[in-house]
Formats: structure tokens, sequence, C-alpha cells
């Protein structure tokens, strides 16, 4: 089936939450090809989940050993791999237990169900959030999350949540109660804009946390398994939460989510408080263990804050010339071309001559390519992002002139 085809079906079947345009049909390293045989440099690792890029030969291999030994096994019996995992998960942290899921959201409703369970007896069940934020799409998590067009037409929204701004202490003490139990908090907002939270923003509000006797939840869904250049993004700005929760880049492609719960916290679901039928299973833990293993033998974690630098570098040098740059920000490979107006049409024009991004609030050319790239991938992707941009200026300049000599005649 080629793009088209793919299209009609699709259009008639599937319900349009998305407004899809390519379809990939396959993909190697940071590679993709879409159904016309279109290939594209893949700087969006299906938001941050490709960590390693498609296919991982590692990874591959784990899920195709593991599928003809045992898929899945039930929460009821002890599988040899989640274990495995969670071990893998606790020691990157420092300490915990860890709860498997199997998505972003499903991690955050866990971190959410936590925070309730363990502030019950206190008479504590309030979760401050921030504006901004994403943590998903059930109802819980699209409550937490602090954008009003994730929620409306979902009302009643569950009780619970108040929201706080962005790296403004002030804005976080003014909102905490008897009734609070945790903040829940982003090191870096993905879905709005790459925006880095300050340093001290981070430590003052754990801090905060700690004084106020409440718990510091993060969500490291999109930051998390090494995009920042640390296994999870609060390691580089020395925090030490009492839960966190992980999913995207923890299968590489394989769907998996997990929540981890520090010493203080690890023991508040006993058996029956809560579950998942698809949670860890063998087959998706084989996956999160391979990814782990590759991060690990790859020296991926160094690799990211060297290559991070050397695009960082390459994009001042060679697109600050263009007065739709403003300027680069983010961590690692979480990075954001922040325009001076809207990105999306930068994106499409990236997306004909080869390179996949995505526009993010408004001016925001989010890149979270996977953390294997390579030098000459950067290059090629800034080559794109230049031809891209000369071809939007040379188009902005001459448009006006063109539409009039062209009105009417097609
Ligand atoms: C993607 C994302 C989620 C939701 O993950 P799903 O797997 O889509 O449910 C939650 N939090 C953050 C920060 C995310 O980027």
């Amino acid at each position: 089936m080629n793009t088209s085809e793919i299209a009609l079906v699709h259009d008639q079947y599937v319900m349009p939450t998305y407004a899809p345009e390519l379809a990939l049909v396959r993909g190697k390293g940071s590679w993709v090809w879409d159904a016309d045989g279109k290939k594209y440099l893949d700087f969006l690792s299906g938001i941050s989940v490709l960590n390693l890029g498609h296919c991982h030969p590692r990874v591959v291999k784990a899920i195709r050993r593991q599928a003809g030994q045992l898929m899945h096994a039930s929460n009821l019996y002890y599988n040899e791999l989640q274990p495995k995992l969670a071990r893998a998960i606790a020691e990157k942290a420092g300490n915990g237990k860890v709860f498997f899921c199997n998505s972003g959201a499903e991690a955050n409703e866990g971190l959410i169900k936590l925070a309730r369970k363990w502030g019950a007896e206190q008479g504590r069940h309030e979760i401050i959030t921030f504006h901004n934020s994403f943590h998903g799409r059930t109802l819980a998590t699209l409550t937490a999350t602090g954008q009003e067009k994730v929620q409306k037409g979902f009302e009643p929204l569950p009780e619970g949540f108040r929201y706080a701004r962005y790296n403004e202490l002030e804005s976080v003490k003014e909102l905490i109660t008897d009734h609070t139990a945790a903040v829940l908090v982003e090191c870096i907002q993905g879905e709005g804009g790459v925006v880095p939270a300050d340093p001290e923003f981070l430590t003052d509000l754990q801090e905060l946390c700690r004084s106020s006797g409440i718990l510091l939840l993060v969500d490291e869904v999109q930051a998390g398994m090494g995009r920042t250049g640390e296994w999870f993004a609060f390691q580089s700005y020395g925090l030490e939460p009492d839960a966190f929760a992980l999913a995207k880049g923890l299968g590489n492609g394989y769907p998996i989510g997990a929540f981890c719960a520090a010493t203080q916290v690890m023991d508040v679901l006993q058996p029956g408080s809560h579950g998942s039928t698809f949670g860890g299973t063998p087959l998706a833990c084989a996956a999160g263990l391979a990814v782990m293993e590759t991060i690990e033998k790859e020296n991926l974690l160094e690799h990211v804050q060297q290559i991070s630098e050397y695009f960082r570098e390459r994009i001042e040098k060679q697109l600050s010339r263009f007065s739709l740059v403003k300027n680069v920000r983010g961590q690692g490979l979480m990075l954001g071309l922040v325009c001076n107006g809207p990105a999306s049409d930068l994106q499409k024009e990236l997306q004909a001559q080869g390179l996949l991004v995505i526009a993010t609030a408004g001016n925001i050319i989010r890149m979270l390519p996977p953390l294997t790239i390579t030098k000459r991938e950067v290059r090629k992707a800034v080559q794109i992002l230049k031809k891209s941009l000369d071809a939007l200026e040379e188009r902005s300049g001459i448009e006006p002139d063109e539409q009039e000599k062209g009105n009417g005649s097609e």
C-alpha cells in the first residue's frame, strides 16, 4: 500500500484523534522510510521513544528470543525478567521499588495513587502540578496536566489538583495546605515547549516539599532513560524524588511504563491496592533490560552529553543568522529551537526536505533524536535545517509579488 491508500482506510476506520500525514513502513537506526519509498532522518524518535534508534539489534534480538520463550505470565506469578529490570532501574535511581505498567499516563496515574494512599491517613490528598505541564490523557493525568485544551469537554474532572506556575517557587508555596500530599513536576517540560526548570527552582522545591512533609514526584516519561545525558533528568539537578515515572524510552518501542518509589514510600501499595494485567510481562521487561544494557555498553550517557554540545554549537553557528531563529534551549538530546513566530511551516518544510521533528507550543521546533545519533547525522540535520530556513525566507520574500501576478491564473 502507498501513503494515499493507507490514509484512505485509516480515515475511514481509525478515530480522528491524530492528523497524520506520513505513513512510515520501515526504520533503521536514525532513519525511516515512508510507504512511497522516501527516506527521512528521524529527529523525533517517536517522541523520545526510540532512544536507541529504530530496530536496535540488541533490542530486536531480546524481543525475538523472549517472544519464543514466554511472552506473558500474569502478575499472579513471578517472572525472571521483571525483578531484573526493577533492580536495574532502582540501582540507577539509588534505591527504591518499581511497579510496571504500559504507558506514561499509567505510570503517572500510579504516582497519583501512591501519593493519595500515602497521604490518606493524614488527610492529605491534593497534588500540585504546573501550568503547561503534560502528564497524560487518562482522567486523572489530564487533570494533572496544566493545560485547558487537554481538559476541555471532559468535565467533571477528578478533584484534588492545584496548578502552580513553573519556575516560581512562591506560587507553589501559596498552594500548600494541610491537604497537600505531593508536588508532581517535569524537570524539563516537553509538550510545554522544551522548557527546562531553573536548577534553583527544583532544589528549592525539593527543600519545600521536605519541610512541608509532602512528596516530590517527578515525571520522567519523556526526559528519562538517558535523554538528557543522565539516566534520569532529576539526577542532573541533584534531586532525590520520593517517586518518579518512566515510560517512552524504556522499551525503545515496546510499550512499557513504570514508576519507582524511594524507601520511605515504596511499601505504600500493598497486595490488592494497584495492578495491571500487562504490567511487566517477560516480553516488555526483556525489551527494557536490553535498552538499559545497551545504554551502558554503548556509553550513551557520555555520548549524549558530547553530541548535544556539538549539535548546539552547529545550530548556533549556522542557524542564528536566520530571522526566524531565536535560540536553542533544552538539555542533552531534548532540544527546542525557539522561533520568532509559528514553527509549523518550518516543520512542514523540514519534513519535505527529509527531517522529522515536531512543532510544539506554537513557536518551538522540538528535536528528540536517538541517543545513538552520530556527528555526521547531526551535520546532515543542520544542513536540512539551513536549507529549509533558506527556502522559507525566500518564499516569504517573493510570495507577495508572485501572488499579485498570479491572481486568478490557476
Ligand atoms: C508522553 C508523556 C506522557 C504520557 O505518556 P503516554 O505513554 O502517552 O501515556 C506523560 N508525561 C510526559 C512528560 C510525557 O512526555
